[in-house]
């Protein structure tokens, strides 16, 4: 594992730092009661006014100081049905958010002593907290770049062999980055039509784009309404860098996860790929941040949850 020992203090959230702060079940629920309702204060549904609330003891609840109505601060989190202890899964959070490359289902088993199915099903759970679907890139800033990128088909057993059934299962990968900032990655088609919609989704108007000169990329400065601007490389002339036009960045990302693929994953299929690329893009989109992503996926937890009621649990 590729732990980088140079992380700032500050910037360094330890083993023991975890176990102090999150000593036993209670402190992880009163966490996330805290993150959804700071204070304990919320509109209570049948006084239909904003009051505080206690914890109910023995129970993920907490009551209405004035009815005794309850509130259900897990209610449309990730970890609302679960059988698992939530210290376990802030652990298993934990770990998943301070490796540089990302940790397997595998090691979240070894780690926690949970089983197999039970690592695997945290494991994923907690990979979606790591999709940014809002994220708008680009603006006033320094451009982004778009490029393709094709995974799997390729992969070769240790005799040097194309490995069964793989042969020519080439997955398409598009994506933008900002120089110096935030990236969005979909496994999607290579087209004209694909890759227009993409930018249109996530890259703000004005934005100047820099690519290579395939044909997909040929309708962005006609995209209606957006007002790209658009510098294209000659890849296929051996030309990479002609003063700010080029598409290192987003290249020196897929062969990050290329690299991490390879090593931690061992391989990957096409329909785990975008999860995959959700959870390098989620730790790239805070790689100056240490490994403090923990807190952003507590965080996580919360924003995905409150779109449903917690009283209706
Ligand atoms: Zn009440």
């Amino acid at each position: 594992m590729n732990r980088r020992q140079t992380i700032p203090k500050e910037l360094r959230y330890t083993v023991e730092n975890f176990h102090s702060r999150f000593p036993d079940n209670d402190a992880c629920l009163e966490q996330i009661k805290e993150q959804r309702f700071p204070g304990g204060v919320t509109v209570c549904h049948k006084c239909e006014r904003p009051r505080k609330h206690y914890r109910v003891r023995g129970r993920t609840a907490y009551a209405c100081e004035t009815c005794g109505n309850h509130i259900f601060p897990l209610a449309g989190t990730i970890f609302e049905k679960t059988s698992t202890s939530l210290r376990l899964w802030f652990y298993a959070m934990y770990l998943m958010g301070s490796t540089r490359c990302g940790i397997s289902a595998k090691q979240i088993q070894r780690e926690t002593g949970v089983t197999y199915k039970c690592a695997w099903r945290m494991f994923h759970q907690i990979r979606k907290l790591m999709s940014e679907e809002e994220l708008r890139l680009g603006g006033s800033g320094g451009g982004v770049e778009a490029d393709e990128a094709y995974f799997g088909g390729r992969r070769k057993n240790d005799s040097g062999r194309m490995l069964a059934g793989n042969k020519n299962k080439l997955t398409t990968v598009m994506g933008v980055v900002e120089r110096k900032g935030r990236i969005v990655a979909r496994v999607q088609p290579v087209s004209i039509a694909a890759t227009s919609a993409l930018v249109k989704e996530y890259v703000m108007p004005e934005t100047m784009i820099f690519t290579d000169e395939a044909p997909a990329y040929n309708a962005l400065p006609q995209l209606e309404g957006m007002g790209y601007q658009h510098k294209r490389i000659n890849h296929s002339a051996k030309v990479y860098v002609a003063g700010e036009v080029h598409t290192n960045t987003i290249e020196g990302f897929w062969s990050l996860v290329k690299r991490g693929i390879g090593g931690v994953y061992h391989s990957v299929s096409a329909k785990y790929l975008q999860s995959y690329l959700n959870e390098y893009s989620f730790r790239y989109n805070r790689r100056d941040s240490g490994n403090l992503i923990f807190a952003s996926l507590l965080e996580r937890v919360s924003e995905m949850a409150s779109r449903k009621p917690a009283s209706e649990a």
